[in-house]
């Protein structure tokens, strides 16, 4: 098994129209190379082939913001009806974890500044050192419970876009995401399989905390065919001050 990343232009292209520069294709690789070294101390990932990492960790991180990538992205209504700030946005990636999606998103857009959130200090630690590393300027580390930062004046109502993959059920996602939104921003909830009964129980979750549901993707990953689905949540209302509710509460009475 080789350790190096697989470039695969033509399929960035296709499928997200877009490719990363000669220096974020290094960044991908170092930060390959580092999450492969931590997962010695830290147990970090079970994706390690250097395919699944491109296709799992990287491509799936960035398919979930390719509005932001590329202005001629547009499979849905997502852009026409409610364009994503192209000015300097401020995004939050919560449970991060060894860094998805948020470490491969900084990497490739650098006019956001991305605040990268996980309650485990091991993590973010670890996440420091990828900053380091990579030289990444436009991310900051924040060790905490996303109930709490959900609470905290500095951080509520403070983002433009919020991202959570496999953190949790996706009401709970919702109750950890929208508090931390600016009214029109929005929540990017990364999920696997999805059914209908799903979007009703969501609805009624989003619509408690000041959100709608404005698009959920289906797709397909580029290698191996797995379906995954993203769902779009826009913050049109304030969320009332009573969500988040307090640490444990949205996983063990979700919404
Ligand atoms: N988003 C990453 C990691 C998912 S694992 C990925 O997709 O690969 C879930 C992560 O969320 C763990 O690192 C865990 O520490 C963190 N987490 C779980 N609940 C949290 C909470 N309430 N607030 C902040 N982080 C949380």
């Amino acid at each position: 098994m080789t350790y190096l990343l697989p470039e695969m232009a033509e399929i960035w292209q296709q499928t997200l129209n877009w490719q990363p520069t000669a220096q974020q294709q290094a960044q991908f690789q170092r930060l390959y190379e580092l999450i492969l070294e931590g997962n010695r101390q830290l147990n970090l990932t079970r994706i390690t082939d250097p395919q699944e990492f491109w296709e799992k960790h990287l491509w799936d991180s960035l398919r979930g913001i390719a509005p932001l990538l590329s202005a001629n992205f547009s499979p849905t209504p997502l852009l026409p009806c409610s364009p994503v700030p192209s000015a300097p946005s401020a995004l939050i990636d919560i449970g991060t974890g060894a860094g998805f999606p948020g470490v491969p998103v900084t990497i490739t857009v650098p006019n956001c500044t991305i605040t990268l959130l996980d309650s485990t200090r091991k993590k973010i630690t670890f996440i420091d050192n990828i900053l380091t590393e990579l030289a990444l300027t436009n991310a900051k580390t924040l060790v905490g419970r996303a109930e709490e930062i959900g609470q905290h004046p500095q951080h509520r109502q403070a983002y433009d876009i919020a991202l959570i993959r496999a953190v949790g059920a996706a009401s709970v996602c919702a109750e950890y995401t929208l508090p931390l939104l600016k009214q029109g921003g929005l929540a990017i909830i990364y999920r696997g399989n999805w059914t209908k009964e799903e979007t009703t129980d969501l609805q009624n979750a989003v619509s408690q905390l000041g959100g709608v549901i404005e698009l959920i993707e289906k797709f397909t990953t580029p290698l191996s065919d797995s379906i995954r689905h993203c769902l779009y949540v826009r913050k049109i209302a304030n969320t009332a001050l009573n969500f988040p509710r307090a640490v444990g509460v949205p996983s063990q009475k979700p919404l």
